[in-house]
């Protein structure tokens, strides 16, 4: 059956990558970062982390680049760290047809919640002001609110409850492996949207049900896929 959003209540959207362009400045911030405690991390090893809590991100490339275990005041210094660089970095820009597919699904009647493995404070105030009368704190899951975060469908799982709906009437918009992985995961059927560098096929791998390009292309589409 093709993918449709006939019947759904609730988007849950995924923040970096899909409503911000800001992967390029996490990219530089966490290869810089890594570098100076030492490790390599390549851009496209912060693709493949993305969605991730920061911590757990640091402790998988610890793990690989020095071969052991990272303890807890580790992992919040250097995540603190690439923190720091990424808030220096000029502001990213809001993604191209993010806004329009937030009308569109608005008008059609759906709820939208944000949910992110963020930790970045100012990002998350800021999409309260990119996106106002859309989104509020209450309806954003970020990585103060849940234990584990993507892959582990708990985010997603948060989204839900707090949307009041069951997973079949879902759908989540994400452009990383991992974070697919956590939708999917959740029993929600997932749009993948490739706004990186990485190849379809590795976005593919996760098995999303449907795979775009760009949030512009979801919002072209958005109609036909609410019909
Ligand atoms: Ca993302």
């Amino acid at each position: 059956m093709p993918f449709s959003l006939k019947g759904k209540s609730a988007v849950l959207f995924d923040m970096d990558g899909v409503l911000y362009d800001s992967m390029p400045n996490h990219s530089k911030a966490w290869t810089q970062a890594m570098a100076h405690f030492g490790m390599k991390m390549t851009p496209e090893d912060v693709y493949l982390h993305e969605g991730c809590t920061g911590r757990a991100t640091v402790a998988r490339i610890s793990l690989r680049e020095r071969g052991h275990e990272t303890t807890e005041t580790e992992e919040q210094d250097i995540y603190d760290y690439k923190a720091g660089l990424f808030r220096a970095m000029p502001a990213a820009p809001v993604m191209p047809g993010a806004m329009e597919v937030f009308r569109k699904v608005r008008q059609a009647g759906l709820q939208i919640l944000i949910v992110t493995g963020s930790g970045q404070k100012n990002l998350i105030e800021r999409v309260q002001r990119d996106f106002e009368g859309f989104i509020t704190r209450d309806r954003m899951v970020t990585s103060f609110d849940v234990k584990r975060g993507k892959p582990y469908p708990d985010p997603y799982l948060k989204g839900l409850s707090i949307a009041g709906v069951p997973a079949s009437k879902a759908v989540v918009v994400e452009n990383a492996p991992l974070g697919i992985r956590a939708g999917v995961a959740a029993g929600i059927e997932t749009i993948a949207v490739n706004t990186g560098p990485l190849s379809d096929d590795i976005l593919l791998a996760e098995k999303p049900s449907f795979l775009l390009h760009s949030m512009q292309e979801l919002a072209d589409s958005i109609d036909s896929l609410l019909s």
